[in-house]
């Protein structure tokens, strides 16, 4: 019997576009060439043998960029730190959530922010953030970035227009902008930056190579389902899989999407230093895309329960929760603009201090005391005294980042047994 080729890139059906949680399950996997295993087994190895000695030396051409790969021809697997099934299947599935030409994975959500920065700004360079920004990120800018000669410049998140134009002056009298970074919505106050606003900016800006700088958006809070940076003008999307992508708190992983302008020295910046994911941890990220969608719009629906709790409580000062914005406030329109859900990681401030935060906190029993977000079960924690107790308590207040403000994660358990879990402990406070 004669059987058809298949196409484990088809894209649609005759005129009929496929979903990406439909082609999280097959899309960039031929079985055939796998035994017939209908899931991508883990390539367990570090190399691959070549057909042909003029094998080797194509595939070697077209992965160090020396020609382009001809129509039909597979650009061949070489060696576990350029290319691996698990790796490439991943890549080719990531590129469907975000609509880009190019998916890179990486070792952790910051080695794709460290990639995209160091292939693409230069020694005498500006960047230019959004704050507040992931602490992890703020390191690397003024504490690691400095000593390459690259400075930052930083606007706040709801920041006008006019204050992040006054930005762009400040970070121009430096030097040229090399790269725009920015994190919307902000940690842990659900901030927003307008995506769109900062890529008209950039427009008129020449970095060092006579190039308009490229914005790089950290897109880990609400995308890939709830937020698609690339529509609104950014030119790279950057993830900490570790987070809601990967979802389940047990791998971290990083990755960056966007056109092969920008990625592609992001490639061969992961080939020539070697922060590529393993094997595994691919194929844990390629089983969590399968359930990517119905894991975000449960926790989502179930954060809106629990925010809408928070709100009509007395021990509850004020919720933080993109819902929430004023109809007719600049946030709301922007809001409107830009994101598709409100996600479900927000803040909240108990009435009091630390010590009414602490003793709510200890209370807790089903949601748990830990830093990190996304994954399916449901975790709070106390930003001033965990991941922003390394900023001064002045610059914490003006944040937004009080004593009294605890950060929930909201994971897809049951809505009512979180509410139980929370009415118990607000009543100790
Ligand atoms: C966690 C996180 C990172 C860092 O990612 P890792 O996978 O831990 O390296 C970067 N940005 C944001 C917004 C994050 O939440």
């Amino acid at each position: 019997m004669k059987t058809k080729k298949k196409d484990f890139h088809r894209r649609a059906i005759g005129s009929h576009v496929l979903k990406p949680e439909t082609q999280m399950m097959g899309y960039g996997f031929d079985p055939s060439l796998s035994e017939g295993s209908l899931k991508p087994p883990v390539f367990l190895t570090s190399t691959f043998v070549f057909d042909s000695a003029e094998h080797g030396r194509d595939f070697f051409d077209m992965a160090s960029g020396r020609r382009e790969r001809s129509p039909g021809e597979s650009e061949g697997l070489i060696y576990s730190r350029f290319n691996n099934p698990n790796m490439e299947v991943l890549e080719d599935r990531l590129t469907l959530w975000e609509n880009s030409e190019m998916a890179v994975v990486y070792s952790s959500g910051m080695a794709a922010i460290f990639t995209a920065i160091m292939a693409h700004v230069k020694p005498g360079d500006v960047l230019i953030y959004s704050q507040p920004i992931y602490g992890g990120t703020e390191t690397l800018l003024l504490n690691i970035l400095p000593k390459w000669g690259i400075k930052a410049v930083g606007f706040a998140a709801n920041d006008s227009k006019a204050a992040v134009d006054v930005a762009f002056e400040k970070a121009k009298a430096l030097g040229p902008i090399g790269l725009a970074l920015i994190e919307t919505p902000a940690n842990p106050t659900n901030g927003l930056v307008d995506i769109a606003y900062i890529a008209g900016k950039l427009k008129d800006e020449r970095n060092s190579s006579d190039e308009r700088p490229p914005l790089a958006v950290d897109n880990t809070f609400l995308g890939p389902v709830w937020q698609k940076p690339l529509e609104h003008g950014a030119d790279i999307v950057l993830y900490s899989m570790t987070k809601y992508i990967g979802g389940h708190s047990d791998l971290v992983a990083g990755a960056a999407m966007g056109p092969k302008k920008y990625l592609k020295p992001m490639k061969a910046l992961r080939g020539a230093i070697g922060n590529q994911i393993d094997p595994h941890t691919c194929w844990m990220t390629l089983r969590s895309l399968e359930t990517l969608k119905i894991r975000m719009e449960k926790a989502t629906d179930n954060a809106k329960i629990i925010a809408e709790y928070l709100r009509d409580h007395d021990k509850v000062e004020k919720v933080h929760y993109l819902g929430f914005l004023e109809p007719g406030s600049a946030a709301h329109s922007l809001y409107e603009r830009q994101c598709l859900a409100p996600g479900s990681t927000f803040s909240f401030d108990v009435k009091g201090g630390q010590a009414e935060a602490f003793r709510f906190l200890n209370e807790l029993s089903v949601l748990k005391l830990a830093v990190s977000l996304g994954g399916t079960e449901t975790l709070i924690s106390h930003p001033a005294s965990t991941t922003h107790s390394g900023v001064p308590k002045d610059l914490r207040e003006i944040a937004g980042v009080t004593d009294s403000l605890c950060r929930v994660s909201v994971g897809i358990e049951d809505a009512g047994d979180l509410i139980a879990d929370l009415e118990q402990a607000l009543a100790k406070i």
